[in-house]
């Protein structure tokens, strides 16, 4: 794919898309990536690039006049290859943007890291929407946000780059949830991965400072007390409640169909999947699975509604209490 030139002893990677023929400035990112591009279409996109090319108004880090390739002057960055790439589709028309099936995160993500270093603030706007999408704003909004983070297929392994990103461009401030709502998301991960970090897509280390691994164990282990409270909740029958339909007041059963509350309700708790008692149990009580399925196990007779109620009451109790504490679990507040 991409073909390789020697200087210096340096392997250096022309880039196989970005590589134009009469582009007059060499990009040099990280891993030794080469783009050979335009300065016109960079100063036209980029408050940063424009200034650098603007020869009345100089700045220190221009390029390397006295280092060139292939007769283009080199200009060093600091960026991965695959940030100044998603950088490069955009601003040669290749916008991904628009076609949002083809969007992840990671590309939004690299977006608003080059998009706010060099000044481009249309790509930053445009890609903000898609990025607080991401975190509901309120509990009832949390299944909506889970399929926004599914369909641009982000991951709890994705969850540092996003507090960081969040946080460069300040998202914060729009609305104080979600920062905490990205420290939860941080929590969810391995407590080995929380302390040691991540990797980006393309392969960039992205480590949690010390300040946020604290915050973010301390986060865990209070929000698996949680989880465990909601399990308590789900896992055991409580009834048959005072009001069961299926008994009388002396515990006798009205029916002999078989259809008793608690056996029911037996059954219901063996279907429930894996992966959502490992929610609980990792520190996520927000789950709507258990919440929904019981309050379709009430319209069909399984279980009546009287012995359900206190298992629905107090789910939700669990998860509006943890909700409701999450910028204090976060350290955001001091109350
Ligand atoms: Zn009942």
């Amino acid at each position: 794919m991409a073909l390789t030139v020697i200087t210096d002893d340096v392997a250096l990677q022309r880039d196989s898309m970005f590589c134009f023929f009469d582009g007059n400035i060499v990009l040099h990112a990280q891993n030794d990536v080469l783009f050979r591009v335009h300065r016109g279409v960079l100063a036209f996109h980029s408050e940063f690039f424009n200034a650098m090319f603007d020869q009345s108004f100089p700045i220190s880090h221009g390029p390397d006049k006295d280092r060139t390739i292939d007769d283009c002057p080199v200009i060093p960055l600091e960026d991965t290859a695959d940030d100044i790439r998603q950088l490069l589709l955009v601003i040669y028309g290749k916008n991904r943007l628009k076609l949002p099936e083809e969007t992840t995160f990671s590309i939004l993500a690299a977006l608003v890291r080059v998009g706010h270093k060099y000044g481009i603030h249309g790509i930053v706007s445009e890609c903000q929407p898609r990025l607080l999408e991401m975190v509901p704003t309120s509990l009832r909004g949390y299944k909506q946000a889970s399929e926004r983070r599914s369909a641009l297929k982000f991951t709890p392994r994705n969850a540092p780059e996003a507090l960081h990103l969040f946080r460069l461009i300040d998202l914060g401030a729009d609305n104080p949830f979600i920062i905490p709502f990205m420290l939860f998301l941080c929590s969810q991960l391995e407590e080995s991965d929380i302390r040691n970090g991540l990797t980006r897509a393309d392969g960039t280390p992205e480590k949690l400072s010390d300040a946020d691994v604290r915050r973010i164990l301390s986060m865990k282990r209070e929000l698996q007390r949680r989880g465990q409270d909601a399990l308590d909740t789900i896992l055991y029958f409580e009834g048959p409640a005072p009001g069961c339909e299926m008994y009388d007041e002396d515990g006798n059963m009205h029916y002999e169909d078989g259809l008793e509350c608690d056996m029911a309700y037996d059954d219901f708790v063996d279907r429930i999947p894996k992966r959502e008692i490992d929610a609980y149990t990792r520190g996520d009580p927000f789950g709507t699975w258990v919440l929904d399925k019981m309050h379709a196990l009430s319209n069909r007779e399984g279980v009546c509604y009287a012995c359900l109620e206190p298992h629905i009451e107090g789910l939700e109790k669990v998860r509006q209490e943890a909700w409701d504490a999450l910028p204090v679990l976060a350290g955001m507040t001091t109350q």
